[in-house]
């Protein structure tokens, strides 16, 4: 019998979201956080030109990408680091600190993958409970110690939605140590509209030990083809370009995220309908007595406790697949008019 890791024993594995089916055949996919609408023609149209190319590796440094990034966000390439979706990016910078001892703090609930890289590279994850359903900043900067290397601000966060504004984040930043790296994960940035909710790149720019991660899976609708990246200070970046698997960006991902970016505006008009949505489902269930946090990112929460794992039940009549987290809550994202109907059906049903 090989010998593994014990960490394998204990380890919660990601669960991803299924698709369900109702009985007269619809199915909607509101587990993932993914665009609900297909791509466009002309990312479509680039991918199929660079699939006439896929014998040969992807550029390893990704220069085109980085460069297209470094010029829509207006910051140098140097401070980019790509990787095969944020996650990953995650995981490299995870890589980058990890060692026997070392803590990584991070907000508890948030987003799944952070207990499951920190335990894969082999530290040892400090949660620190969320204070209702948002970021406890003041809690998180109490729980650093001299073995912590990193911190996670989820924000705004996943599963609840909730975003941390720029004075609490600003006061979080000033008492984090210099040599504490903080990564704030904004996979939902573009849905944002809380005018006071900070963007990272405006907050990393003179802070040596902050960095960002954002992803093309989101809003840009490309979360089959895996690419995301981080923005931070050269010697952040220099780190997380060393722990990358060669080649792991592939080239249809690369090729794909630049005509994302020339076609922005496009897609931006789509997270802004997804955010038109987003107020209705939540105005609908709020009329319906539900309580909904206040949400800036392409889903909603309901904090159902132990009658969790009832929800997806009538939410599966209707073909609506949601993401359960057992003895708290349920996330929906936000999906087409049509799709969200559904799941207000579903949840009506429920509340009977
Ligand atoms: C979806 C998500 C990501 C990353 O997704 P990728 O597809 O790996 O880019 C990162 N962070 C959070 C909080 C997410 O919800």
């Amino acid at each position: 019998m090989p010998r593994f890791r014990q960490i394998l024993d204990t380890m919660t594995a990601y669960k991803p979201g299924k698709a369900v089916t109702s009985a007269d055949g619809r199915s909607y996919k509101l587990s993932s956080n993914e665009s609900p609408y297909g791509p466009l023609p002309s990312v479509v149209e680039a991918i199929a030109e660079a699939a006439k190319e896929i014998n040969r590796y992807p550029d390893p440094g990704a220069v085109k990408l980085t460069e297209a990034i470094a010029r829509r966000f207006d910051v140098p390439a140097e401070h980019i680091a790509l990787g095969a979706g944020s996650v990953t990016v995650a995981q490299q910078l995870f890589e980058t600190v990890g060692e026997p001892g070392v803590e990584v703090v991070y907000a508890w609930r948030s987003f799944e993958a952070y207990p499951l890289l920190a335990d894969l590279a082999g530290v040892t994850s400090v949660q620190v409970p969320l204070a209702g359903e948002d970021h406890d900043l003041d809690a998180m900067a109490d729980a650093i110690t001299d073995r912590t290397r990193m911190v996670f601000v989820c924000n705004p966060n996943n599963p609840t939605g909730t975003a941390v504004r720029r004075a609490e984040l600003e006061a979080f930043l000033d008492r984090v140590p210099e040599d504490v790296l903080v990564v704030l994960d904004e996979a939902y940035r573009e849905y944002v509209r809380d005018e006071d909710v900070p963007d990272g790149l405006t907050l990393y720019r003179d802070r040596p030990n902050v960095c960002v991660l954002r992803t093309f899976s989101k809003a840009y609708g490309l979360a089959g083809l895996r690419v995301g990246y981080l923005v931070g200070h050269e010697p952040v970046a220099t780190a997380v370009r060393k722990t990358i698997v060669p080649f792991a960006v592939n080239h249809l991902a690369q090729v794909a995220a630049i005509a994302s970016l020339e076609a922005e505006e496009e897609l931006l008009e789509r997270v802004e309908r997804v955010v038109k949505e987003r107020t209705r489902v939540r105005e609908a269930l709020i009329a319906d007595g539900w309580k909904v946090p206040p949400t800036e990112a392409n889903f909603v929460w309901l904090r159902l406790g132990e009658r969790t794992l009832d929800f997806p039940v009538p939410c599966a009549e209707e073909g609506v697949a949601v993401r359960p987290f057992a003895g708290e809550g349920v996330r929906v994202s936000i999906g087409t008019p049509e799709e969200n109907d559904a799941f207000l059906t579903a949840a009506r049903n429920f509340r009977r």
